[in-house]
């Protein structure tokens, strides 16, 4: 019997780990795994990147035009735009009870304190440097950001997702409006190209076995000072509890709301799952949540076309949490006082800082920087605290980063549910799919 796409992920991982420890453990040259492994998994996550932005236009113009009508869209574009904002909210506040409940900040010692600020202090203010050229914009600045003036010119780029998505949309409506004879054969094209782009996802994820092994060898041993992580680790915890409980409330939020099972739920999107653990890239691994909540968990495509892609870039609710923690933290351990209106200015400003986060590795941690100057935190305490958290912050980002694609699957459900769009899962079947590719 063929083992489980997931499992198998997950064999990769657990294997590249053991491998990754193992090789540091005997001391062999770290630059032989740099040369000759990690370039496989930085070949599968180019592959992963290079089908994003045409199945987002595949299947975005597929998903609005079978809508039929342009009210239901709105409807569906409303609701998720909202529901993804109170889940952020509430990824926040969970992340904030928690955190004044563990107090992570009182649990570091002075010396600890030291070793860490002094350890990472560049590191640091490179990633302040990211954040203020990031700030350096007017307040309508993502407004404008969101409408590209040339369609190749934001096809280039990954990270103008969100531009992609407004011409997608924009052309998809005025697809519903014009003569349905000429509208056809531009449908049919798209539907086709759909296939075909969910057909590489397919194939791509061949691979993903190796590949996650090879991103997790050449991580364990590119990872500097592991031994820092244990420094941390009541706030790691503290991070990792957060994001535990924000899976529970998905899952019950499957459960009562959706009235679906939640371990099959997780079974269906853990390939997603492993992979954003694999990446630290929600934008990564859309292809893959796209292809698992389509035919894995029946979300029709007029929603699940929509939902994901804008959630990859604007809904982060592990992310936010994290924030929210390490603000917390990083005042707590350097004895900065907050009161309770510096909590609700967290709540705010992290919900706006995750919205704002691109959908790569590390960029929650640059955006904290906005968290952190919004609590009026100065510039050089704002270097030690975030030199302090540097040591763990991708191990972080792994976990935060599966959050956040499991809030954007769970979104498409709940939406898919509340207009009746949820069908019977019909996996194209991934089995079949491979036996064709094979
Ligand atoms: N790596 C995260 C993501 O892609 C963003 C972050 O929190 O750094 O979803």
């Amino acid at each position: 019997m063929k083992m489980a796409l997931h499992w198998q992920i997950l064999l990769g991982m657990l294997a590249g780990v053991i491998f990754g420890i193992t090789y540091v453990y005997f001391n062999f040259d770290p630059q032989f795994v740099i040369d000759w492994i990690k370039p496989i998994g930085t070949i599968f996550i180019n592959l992963l990147k290079l089908i994003a932005i045409p199945l987002i236009i595949a299947s975005l113009i597929k998903g609005v035009s079978d809508l039929q009508d342009f009210s239901k869209f709105s409807l569906i574009g409303g609701r998720t735009i909202l529901i993804y904002v109170a889940t952020t909210l509430i990824a926040v506040s969970i992340g904030l009870v928690i955190v004044n409940l563990i107090d992570p900040g009182e649990r570091i010692a002075p010396e600890t304190l030291a070793m860490l600020s002094e350890e990472f202090a560049s590191d640091a203010t490179a990633k302040i440097q990211a954040a203020e050229n990031q700030q350096k914009r007017g307040p309508l600045s993502f407004i404008v950001d969101m409408v590209p003036d040339n369609i190749f010119g934001a096809a280039s780029n990954n990270r103008n997702m969100l531009q992609v998505i407004f011409f997608v949309i924009l052309f998809a409506i005025s697809l519903l409006l014009i003569d349905p004879k000429k509208a056809a054969p531009v449908k049919d094209f798209f539907d086709g190209l759909n296939d075909v782009v969910l057909k590489m996802v397919d194939m791509i994820m061949l691979m993903a076995p190796y590949a996650v092994f090879a991103l997790l060898a050449s991580l364990v041993v590119e990872t500097k000072s592991p031994d820092l992580l244990v420094a941390l680790l009541w706030y790691g915890l503290t991070v990792v509890l957060g994001l535990f409980t924000m899976i529970l409330f998905y899952l019950a939020v499957i459960k009562f709301y959706v009235k679906k099972s939640p371990l099959w739920f997780l079974k269906n999107i853990s390939p997603a799952q492993l992979l954003a653990f694999s990446t630290s890239s929600s934008a990564a691994t859309l292809p893959v949540t796209m292809e698992r909540v389509e035919e894995h968990l029946g979300v029709e495509k007029e929603v699940s076309s929509f939902v994901l892609p804008v959630g990859a870039t604007i809904n982060m609710d592990g992310t936010s949490l994290y924030q929210a923690v390490a603000a917390i933290f990083i005042t707590q351990a350097l004895s900065f006082q907050l009161d309770f209106s510096d909590q609700l200015t967290i709540i705010l400003t992290a919900t706006l800082a995750s919205i704002g986060s691109a959908a790569v590795p590390g960029a929650g941690m640059v955006m904290l920087v906005i968290v952190l100057e919004a609590l009026n935190v100065p510039q050089e305490t704002l270097t030690v605290g975030l030199a302090l958290i540097f040591a763990i912050d991708r191990p972080l980002d792994m976990c935060r980063t599966v959050i956040n694609v499991t809030g954007d699957a769970t979104v498409a459900m709940v939406v898919g549910k509340s207009v009746d769009k949820l069908r019977e899962p019909n996996p194209k079947n991934w089995d079949d799919h491979l036996d064709n590719v094979r």
